[in-house]
């Protein structure tokens, strides 16, 4: 079996051409001594795959690219990008991710997508009134109408992707509208991101509250149930990464069994960093164009990372799940419960019968 690892680069740094409202990118990169690093150039992106090439024969790698915004890197850079490894490489297996916005998609890019198999996570909260409050362009002008029509275009070029929704306390008042949405215009494929808070907050006016997790959650369990046992499945990454942990105990995403994998976030100029959410001066693990690989992998800064303490609550001395859950991740545990509640433990408490059920139905 071949060996796994992921790089998840960041072409454009922090720039991007919208505004929304709640982007937590825009306050990591103002916590930092330099906010944007711009458009990464061919010096790093080749040493970049050099080095990802040069782990051996026997990796199955993984390509995410997120931002910012990275399609604002061109269309050529990517086709740069794709052709450097297609030369060099030899029996790896590659993949290719990307994380956009969806406002700068045109054929081109449907066509470059589809061709080399990229998996596109396309953002859209939800219905218009919702995505167009929070999701502005740059001239902060409503962005929903151009969203839909990029997946239309994804959907009409067979470019496999998914849904990125940023589940604000605002839209997780909304479970049935939301819902019913999903179900009206056949996406199937959906992943929920909690709204959290700057780094130095507890909360703000967009944050999910861990009440409204649960809420949101335990109401739109109980649709997304009724349509599976009607026989048709939504993939929603909570439950489906909750009931892979009640199966076989492996969760896909990342933090739900409370501890911290180290993830390798290449920023533009090729410092390397363990966590998206922790892309800061203090996390610097090395630049991967003047470091080696495996240094910067176990340098102090990651292993100082992986073992920082997770936040308390009350809550878990007494929980069910503390073994599978240990407090989640640490950045987004902020969302799921506070000193005295947790949310999290709420809502598996209540789908737990469910999710049992399903789980061993699965097996
Ligand atoms: S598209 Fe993403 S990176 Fe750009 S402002 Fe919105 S949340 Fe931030
Ligand atoms: S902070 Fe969360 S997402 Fe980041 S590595 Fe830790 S568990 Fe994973
Ligand atoms: S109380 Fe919540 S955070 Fe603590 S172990 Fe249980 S589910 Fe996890």
């Amino acid at each position: 079996m071949k060996k796994y690892i992921s790089f998840l680069i960041k072409p454009a740094s922090s720039l991007c051409n919208m505004r929304c409202r709640y982007c937590f990118y825009y306050d990591v990169s103002d916590h930092r001594d330099v906010k944007s690093f711009g458009i990464m150039n061919e010096e790093t992106m080749e040493a970049l795959i050099d080095k990802a090439l040069g782990l051996g024969n026997d990796f199955d790698i993984s390509f995410h690219f997120q931002g910012g915004e990275p399609t604002v890197a061109g269309l050529s850079f990517f086709e740069k990008f794709v052709a450097y490894v297609q030369k060099n490489k030899t029996n790896q297996t590659i993949h290719y991710a990307l994380q956009t916005n969806a406002t700068l998609l045109d054929e081109k890019w449907a066509d470059f997508f589809y061709k080399h198999h990229f998996l596109i996570g396309v953002s859209l909260d939800g219905y218009h009134e919702i995505h167009n409050y929070f999701r502005k362009d740059h001239e902060y002008k409503d962005t929903y109408k151009k969203i839909m029509d990029s997946i239309q275009l994804l959907k009409n070029k067979r470019v496999d992707f998914n849904i990125l929704t940023v589940l604000t306390n605002t839209l997780a008042k909304h479970p049935q509208k939301l819902f019913s949405f999903y179900k009206k215009n056949n996406l199937k494929f959906i992943q929920f991101i909690p709204c959290i808070p700057g780094l130095e907050e507890n909360k703000n006016e967009y944050s999910l509250s861990p009440r409204m997790f649960a809420s949101f959650y335990k109401s739109f369990f109980d649709l997304w149930k009724k349509e599976l046992y009607q026989g048709n499945y939504i993939s929603v990454s909570l439950f489906d990464n909750v009931i892979s942990l009640f199966e076989r105990g492996i969760a896909h995403q990342c933090g739900l069994l409370g501890r911290c994998s180290p993830h390798l976030v290449i920023e533009s100029q090729g410092d390397v960093f363990p966590c998206d959410f922790y892309v800061l001066d203090k996390y610097n693990c090395g630049n991967i164009v003047k470091e080696d690989l495996m240094d910067i992998i176990s340098s102090e800064q990651m292993s100082h990372f992986l073992k920082e303490e997770r936040r308390y609550c009350d809550c878990c001395r007494t929980c069910l799940f503390e073994k599978m859950c240990h407090k989640n991740c640490k950045r987004l545990n902020i969302a799921y419960y506070d000193d005295h509640y947790c949310g999290y433990r709420d809502f598996l408490e209540y789908a737990y019968n469910d999710i049992v059920y399903i789980s061993q139905r699965m097996k």
